[in-house]
């Protein structure tokens, strides 16, 4: 193969965002104010021509964080015949670059109050909610940089829909826009119905910083808007992170159509996982702990690329769980608004109940299921105690749990072969991770493993833009990668480099 030429600027011109202190005084009074203040304001989103509805506190559903104006699918059509005839697509790379990391320098610069919105909004704790205000603002760089760099031959697609996750609110809402934005493309944006405030805040910042209006249209709403939005004519490409079962929708809804140019509509997925971790007899049982930790209840398990199978050879089984049960219990599990919380609420009521089920489901079937206390101040919100639950086979998991439950299953020796091939053979492939300290094991087991992202001797979470760029293969995703040096390329066709035939 000809090596493919990567925009050199995207190694040398771009640092990522700065982290904040947790610990230090200021910061937290800060941070404490901030919240105060966010809950002293009705934080809103829409179009206020629309019928309001609340928007609920997930850790304490007495607290009305805000109202949101729900689209209708006529504000869906009307947006994207308006986007289509956008000037956004002849504005100067450099000019939409521009925009885009004016933006980020005012979110960053916001970042205290948007930490508290999260915190509100989706039960972010602390340490999360600065980690996703980071990686929105690193997005908004990268995306910038890249499209400066753009060759002439790139043409933006015209139309893209953007409909993200309520999980990254913030960053993943804000990375497909900038992605989208900086290959010249006018935007349709839907958040998450569970999380439009945050939203509205990005649209704010991304039109202040010199997105014109036509170019970045806000649509807040449920599934019905983002359906309507997918069927519209004039959309040329879509971008989804959430279920592959609502992938799948979208993507039948493209299959019969073709863009302008006569070819098929894109569509840029990122789905979900059954990720599993494998520990072996080597593998230092300290860091195992605090990495299983970390990957499976760090966001209460809501990531997609959070850890849902841990797979420990039998030798060091035993020593290894009643570890981990001793370091479950030490989790701080509650409201988020105190900021030492490590685990908050999921995200609905509906959430609750069907991860509820699951576990039930779980037990009744003879699984022994390990479950934290709740604390009685978590009675107003929507909790989930971190859970493990003891399989007796790697399949014994059938469905991607989204939330603080991880399942564990034991190993022989000569059985990692099968185990690789059963997790392969879900179809899924996100993240995968591997503790071990034998050189042959890593080799053998990343050489076979079917998975976007694969971390040794690490957790498996938080993949950091332009350093991990993050997407998964199979059920888990269509590619390319976010936060990677192509994921732009299919947002301006000209742009994608050529491979020998
Ligand atoms: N990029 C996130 C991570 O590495 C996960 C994104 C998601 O949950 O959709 O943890």
């Amino acid at each position: 193969h000809e090596a493919i030429a990567l925009p050199e600027a995207l190694f040398e011109d771009r640092a990522n965002a700065k982290g904040l202190d947790l610990a230090d005084e200021p910061t937290l009074a800060a941070l404490a104010e901030a919240l105060t203040a966010s809950a002293a304001q009705d934080h809103r989103a829409g179009d206020p021509a629309r019928p309001a509805q609340p928007v609920l506190n997930p850790a304490d559903h007495r607290d009305v964080v805000g109202h949101v104006h729900a689209a209708l699918p006529e504000d869906a059509a009307r947006a994207a015949v308006q986007a289509a005839a956008s000037s956004w697509q002849n504005t100067p790379a450099e000019t939409r670059a521009a925009a885009l990391e004016h933006a980020a320098d005012a979110m960053e610069a916001a970042r205290i109050p948007l930490i508290a919105l999260l915190i509100r909004e989706a039960g972010k704790s602390a340490a999360n909610a600065l980690a996703e205000v980071r990686e929105a603002v690193d997005f908004l760089r990268y995306y910038a940089v890249h499209g400066r760099s753009l060759p002439q031959t790139a043409t933006p697609l015209g139309p893209v829909v953007c409909i993200s996750p309520w999980n990254f609110p913030l960053a993943i809402f804000t990375g497909q826009i900038a992605a989208a934005l900086a290959a010249g493309n006018p935007v349709l944006a839907k958040p998450a119905p569970e999380t439009p405030l945050v939203a509205a805040e990005a649209v704010r910042l991304l039109h202040a910083a010199g997105v014109p209006a036509d170019a970045l249209h806000f649509l807040p709403g449920g599934g019905d808007i983002g359906a309507a939005l997918v069927a519209v004519p004039e959309v040329q490409g879509v971008v989804f992170t959430g279920s592959t079962a609502t992938a799948r929708a979208i993507q039948r809804s493209l299959a019969g159509r073709l863009n302008q140019h006569g070819q098929p509509i894109p569509l840029i997925a990122e789905t979900g996982g059954l990720n599993a971790m494998v520990v072996d007899s080597s593998a230092l049982a300290e860091q195992v702990v605090a990495d299983v930790l970390a990957s499976a209840f760090d966001s209460a398990g809501q990531r997609c690329s959070a850890l849902r199978l841990l797979c420990l050879q039998e030798d060091v089984a035993d020593r290894a769980l009643t570890m981990l049960k001793a370091a479950m219990a030490e989790l701080a599990v509650g409201n988020p608004a105190a900021l030492a919380t490590d685990v908050g609420p999921v995200i609905s009521e509906r959430a609750r109940t069907g991860i509820a089920a699951h576990v039930a489901a779980m037990r009744a079937a003879g699984f022994p299921v390990t479950e934290m206390p709740l604390s009685a101040e978590t009675a107003h919100g929507t909790f989930i105690a971190p859970t493990l639950i003891e399989l007796t086979d790697p399949r014994d998991l059938k469905a991607e749990v989204f939330g603080p439950v991880l399942h564990v299953v034991r190993f022989r020796a000569d059985e990692m072969d099968a185990l690789i091939e059963a997790i392969n053979a879900s179809g899924y492939g996100l993240t995968f991770g591997l503790h071990t300290r034998i050189d042959q094991t890593v080799e053998r087991v990343t050489s076979r493993i079917e998975a976007g992202n694969l971390y040794v001797n690490r957790n498996m979470i938080g993949a950091v833009v332009g350093v991990q760029p993050f997407g998964g293969r199979g059920l888990s995703g269509t590619g390319p990668k976010a936060g990677g040096p192509l994921y732009l390329t299919r947002f301006a066709p000209g742009a994608a480099p050529t491979l020998p035939a």
